[in-house]
């Protein structure tokens, strides 16, 4: 094994895919694989790995990563449809391919500086976001937005989903990034466009990315024009392909749950953003753990909502949240939550132990995970496939310093009349 060996952490602490802490001289491989080291393999880099925990990375599923762009604070204190009608898409009506790669870059930068390795993306121009990432050495699952309302993209529904045909032709398991189709949500899409994003999806194995019952309103609309609240309509559509992903999942019965387990969904806890934008209700995990539905977190977008990418604040907040709505203090310890919020990830983040916020590590060094969730940590380097995208606290594969300059200089031309 020892062959493919990229880098020695020498003296550290490494929590495997389980948590299993393993204690010593361990090797990252270009796989994402690791094993133990006797110390004689040949390695392209030796890291002493005494002031270092490793773990898996995080995994983000779900953002609008160029709404970084969309100064955090925009319109804050609307409520998530008013917010959407007055504030975010009148703003996005004016967005460009350049606008998307400079949102990006900076969303990359900050996923980097986090921790995050994979992002599963909704957002307009998906193939400006797939270059970014991809340069940046990231992972990403691309959704191009398909919807019924006008695009700044495309003209309509139909332009939309041929350019995404296009795009999904060209996946490849091996590529950092693969593409997919972001149906907006059932209010912005037809019956008629919902299927025809599915059948896109059936015939080029693609996965679905939507909003699902993430409002009260939006459920009682759904109730009313269709008789059925939104994962029963989609499912009687039979509009849901394996793999599709439903973010926020927030609104729903039993049987809708059972409908996610039964038919591989993916659901997407996003507490940061239910929070923020007051919709009085978010994924409930204990019915979605009792069915054995797959459930992931992500902290949507920048603008409203998460207000940043930060995972491990993500996980924090969820671990919080459930206990508190559930009046359960026994739900989500870090453990848990973190193998929720790492789930899936073949890479490596190194977080620095002389950062004050991880001590004390525990008489057993044992508290590692716990400082981590709950107090956040400070990452010094990240492995995807071999590479170091961030070495010793500084990004190598995104210049952080002219991100920030582009990005202050874009949001002046962006809101240039709106503010
Ligand atoms: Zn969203």
């Amino acid at each position: 094994m020892g062959d493919d060996a990229v880098v020695r952490y020498s003296n550290t602490v490494l929590y495997d895919d389980h948590l299993n802490k393993i204690v010593g001289d361990v090797l990252i491989h270009k796989d994402g694989s690791w094993s133990k080291s006797n110390g004689d393999e040949d390695v392209i880099e030796e890291i002493d790995g005494s002031n270092r925990v490793l773990t898996r990375s995080l995994q983000n599923w779900h953002t609008h990563l160029a709404m970084q762009l969309n100064a955090r604070d925009f319109s804050d204190g609307y409520p998530l449809h008013r917010w959407l009608n007055e504030a975010i898409f009148p703003t996005e009506a004016r967005i460009t391919p350049e606008f998307v790669r400079i949102g990006t870059s900076a969303a990359a930068a900050e996923m980097i500086r986090t921790g995050s390795t994979f992002a599963a993306d909704m957002y307009f121009f998906p193939a400006v976001t797939g270059g970014v990432l991809t340069d940046a050495g990231l992972r990403g699952l691309i959704g191009g937005p398909v919807s019924d309302a006008a695009l700044p993209s495309h003209d309509d529904a139909e332009s939309a989903l041929s350019e995404l045909d296009h795009l999904l032709s060209q996946n490849n398991e091996n590529d950092l990034v693969q593409y997919a189709i972001a149906t907006h949500s059932v209010y912005l899409c037809s019956q008629e466009t919902l299927l025809r994003a599915s059948d896109l999806a059936q015939r080029r194995n693609g996965r679905i990315h939507i909003h699902v019952s993430e409002t009260r309103k939006e459920i009682a609309d759904c109730k009313e024009k269709n008789g059925l609240y939104p994962i029963e309509y989609l499912d009687s559509i039979d509009f849901i392909q394996p793999g599709t992903i439903f973010a926020h999942a927030s609104w729903v019965k039993k049987n809708e749950i059972k409908i996610v387990a039964d038919r591989n969904v993916t659901a997407v806890h996003c507490p940061s953003s239910n929070m923020k934008l007051a919709c009085g209700g978010t994924l409930s995990f204990p019915p979605y753990r009792d069915a054995g539905a797959d459930v992931r977190i992500g902290t949507d977008g920048a603008a409203s909502s998460g207000n940043g990418l930060n995972m491990l604040h993500e996980a924090r907040l969820a671990s919080l949240l459930q206990r508190h709505d559930h009046w359960d203090s026994t739900l989500f310890p870090a453990q848990d939550v973190f193998k929720l919020a790492t789930k899936g990830s073949k890479d490596w983040v190194a977080w620095n132990l002389d950062d004050v916020r991880m001590r004390p590590v525990g008489r057993s060094n044992n508290r590692h995970i716990a400082n981590l969730i709950y107090n956040g940590g400070d990452c010094l380097d990240v492995w995807v496939n071999g590479q170091a995208l961030r070495k010793n606290g500084a990004t190598l594969t995104l210049d952080e310093h002219s991100i920030i300059e582009e990005l202050d200089e874009a949001v002046q031309t962006y809101y240039d009349g709106l503010e």
